[in-house]
């Protein structure tokens, strides 16, 4: 295609309606028809970036290849497309105001009055056509977080309205709404999608595309009712209804040709539709699984399933490679003690120790290694879930009682866990940590290595702390060897207990890395040494 076309996802009526999914199901349908396709979320709120956000704020912090912190949104694009995203793939409020402001300090404004409009909106749209003229994707599709009607997402659609201006027909507004069923007189109601298509027009954008999210099906007459009070052709308001899980949505929207409608409406042939054969394999061997295991996921931030998204659909993946069906039980770190831990994972037949940052709930992490340690029960550790396995092994078989992360401990004796060197002078807290890919060698014949079948892998961090060297030989004499290092750095990447039937714990973060037609190796491994082990 010559010209890169932009494509704008908005949402009415209220929030958490599945933007995300439905950006990543048509990017995903448009990639399936031979065209690159990338997606950007652009979020309204004042921080730079959800690397400082609390996970009961916003969910999970998603980490590019780039080491850019960003929305979780950004994770289901990567599953979906199976392609990476970058920094310019997510922009806040934050930034766009950091941006102009850094500008007007250094007089690039030439002593004009700096204003939202145009200011604020130049860099908004620069932000959305960067994608467009750096890489030159035949489509960008961009997500505008919250919803039609709030203040602070009003520049975000004033720059919309803009670009619809200057690229006329290269542009196209979908809007997702809710059409809400009353179960009293067991209707639909459209008068909410009529209302919020109403906001948009009122800021000046008329929408292409309507998608109705609705627990039941739209009959013929809501979809005319619709088009007419909305200024849209029937054929493009389409239903989007809920389905058991999220990987079903690209196949809902290609029922509802959302593919097509947006190739028609840019003036372009659709060609045959794609097939999806491997996406289509992987949904029937989520849908049929052979075996069934039980997994409990020790975390503090358990109350909100979205704080760990991308292991959640780690799992996802690897259970359909495996075909097999995961339970998790969702533990809550504080609730694991002396008295309770036994009982609270008696079920587990995989034990897996979150990420997370801070003293909190830490006792009941490093009780569950324990636990899957003694058990012989398979183990993954992520990043503090690696940390707090070092520490059990320290405080346990080393008998380095007071062995600690030094991040619980500042004063502790045997720091085990240490301050990595460059963090030691850093005081700011936003985009600081040791973010994005770097490369890890692995050791030969270990499970690490089992798993990924290379010796040379690269993945995604996000940490301060780290494996403390001085320590490494007392713990491979003890039985736990580092199976994954940097070969740069010679950081610990990877340790394990090759006696044990499957413990690995990393300091990365595997689970980012994993997509439908990608399942991350370690995961992949983890949950066929658990069937196994059910089937001996
Ligand atoms: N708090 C730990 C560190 O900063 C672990 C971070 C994490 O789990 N992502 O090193």
């Amino acid at each position: 295609m010559t010209t890169t076309k932009y494509i704008f996802v908005t949402g009415g009526v209220t929030s958490s309606l599945g933007k995300g999914i439905i950006s990543a199901s048509l990017a995903k349908l448009l990639q399936a028809r031979g065209y690159s396709v990338t997606i950007q979320k652009l979020d309204p709120y004042i921080n730079v970036d959800p690397g400082t956000l609390n996970p009961y704020e916003h969910g999970e912090c998603y980490v590019t290849e780039d080491g850019a912190e960003t929305d979780l949104d950004l994770g289901h694009y990567e599953r979906f497309l199976n392609v990476h995203t970058s920094q310019a793939n997510n922009v806040t409020t934050g930034r766009i105001y950091q941006d102009v402001i850094t500008k007007e300090r250094r007089g690039d404004y030439l002593g004009k009055t700096v204003q939202i409009i145009p200011h604020i909106t130049d860099e908004i749209k620069r932000r959305i056509k960067i994608l467009g003229t750096l890489r030159k994707y035949d489509f960008v599709i961009t997500e505008i977080g919250g919803t039609v009607g709030d203040i602070e997402s009003l520049p975000y659609i004033e720059a919309v309205r803009q670009l619809r201006w200057e690229l006329k027909n290269q542009t196209l507004v979908i809007h997702l709404t809710l059409v809400p069923y009353l179960a009293a007189t067991g209707e639909l109601k459209t008068k909410p999608t009529q209302h919020s298509v109403k906001t948009l027009q009122e800021e000046g954008v008329q929408p292409d595309i309507l998608v109705l999210r609705t627990e039941h099906p739209i009959s013929d007459e809501i979809r005319t009712k619709v088009a007419n009070f909305c200024n849209v052709q029937k054929e493009d308001v389409i239903e989007s209804h809920d389905v058991k899980t999220i990987y079903e949505v690209p196949i809902e929207m290609q029922k509802e040709k959302l593919d097509e409608i947006v190739l028609r409406q840019f003036g372009i042939e659709p060609k045959k539709s794609p097939d999806l054969i491997p996406w289509k394999s992987f949904l029937n061997k989520l849908n049929n699984p052979k075996h069934e295991v039980n997994i409990a996921l020790v975390g503090k931030y358990v109350e909100l399933k979205d704080a760990y998204k991308s292991i959640n659909e780690a799992f996802i993946h690897a259970g359909a490679e495996n075909e097999t069906k995961i339970n998790i039980s969702y533990i809550h770190s504080e609730n694991v003690s002396e008295e309770t831990c036994a009982e609270l994972l008696k079920s587990a037949e995989g034990i897996i120790v979150a990420p997370g940052f801070g003293h909190r709930g830490i006792n009941g992490k490093i009780l569950a290694v324990k636990y899957a340690r003694e058990n012989n029960i398979p183990f993954l550790g992520i990043c503090l879930g690696m940390q707090c396995a070092v520490i059990e092994f320290a405080r346990n078989v080393l008998n380095l009682e007071d062995a600690n992360s030094l991040e619980m401990d500042r004063k502790c004796k045997n720091p085990v866990i240490n301050l990595m060197e460059e963090q030691k002078m850093i005081t700011e807290k936003g985009g600081t940590m040791r973010l994005g890919a770097y490369p890890c060698k692995l050791v030969k014949g270990s499970n690490a290595y089992n798993a990924y079948k290379t010796i040379e892998i690269s993945e995604r961090h996000r940490h301060r702390y780290e494996f403390n060297n001085s320590y490494l030989d007392m713990f491979s004499e003890a039985g736990m060897i580092a199976s994954g290092i940097n070969p740069e750095t010679q950081l610990v990447e990877i340790i394990e207990i090759p006696s044990h039937k499957w413990f690995i714990g990393v300091q990365f973060h595997p689970e980012y890395k994993s997509t439908v037609l990608a399942p991350h190796p370690l995961f992949v491994s983890f949950i066929k040494a658990v069937v196994n082990n059910n089937n001996r």
